[in-house]
């Protein structure tokens, strides 16, 4: 059974990464999103929010499945079988650094390749750091993430720039 793994920080999921993991659960089995919690980055939302999230926006997929990883992504995959990683590619900026982890990846686990999908040219601007600016600045983004997560989205991050205010 092929798999593929979408990684990624997902904080918080967008239409962009939603677009991906749909075309992965097109062309593999089974399709895992790993959300990945690297202890030195900062996020907004937990590893649990992030999971629920997930799997709130990608429940009428049926064959993909939600999860959370604190390890190396070439170690988790090792443990998946048939797994190939799958990531999305926007225009330029993204490549550099989606080379080099795919060839590391590569180094630490010679089994494991990276499939590159190129992002969809509605969501090349897309990321979740645009979301989290715009949202703190009380801006609308309903385009830009899945439906079921909204309100909680704004709820969040308009509290984040109301206490960064009064501090
Ligand atoms: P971000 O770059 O938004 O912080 P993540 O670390 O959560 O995103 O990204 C996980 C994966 O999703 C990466 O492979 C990234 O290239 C891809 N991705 C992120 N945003 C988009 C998008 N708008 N279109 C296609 N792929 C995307």
């Amino acid at each position: 059974m092929k798999t593929a793994i979408c990684p990624g920080s997902f904080d918080p999921v967008t239409l962009g990464h939603i677009d991906i993991i749909e075309r992965a659960a097109s062309i593999f089995d089974r399709t895992v999103v790993l959300v990945m919690q690297n202890n030195r980055k900062a996020y907004n939302f937990t590893p649990e929010e992030r999971v629920r999230m997930l799997r709130k926006t990608t429940a009428g997929l049926p064959s993909v499945t939600v999860e959370w990883a604190d390890r190396l992504l070439a170690e988790v995959c090792a443990g998946m079988g048939d797994a190939v990683i799958v990531k999305g590619l926007r225009a330029v900026s993204d490549f550099e650094m989606e080379f080099q982890m795919a060839l590391m990846n590569r180094k630490l686990n010679p089994a494991l390749d990276t499939l590159f999908l190129t992002a969809s040219e509605r969501f090349q601007y897309l990321s979740s750091s645009v979301v989290k600016e715009i949202c703190s600045y009380g801006g609308d983004v309903r385009e830009f993430i899945p439906e079921e997560i909204h309100d909680e989205v704004r709820l969040r991050l308009a509290g984040a720039n109301i206490e960064a205010g009064r501090a």
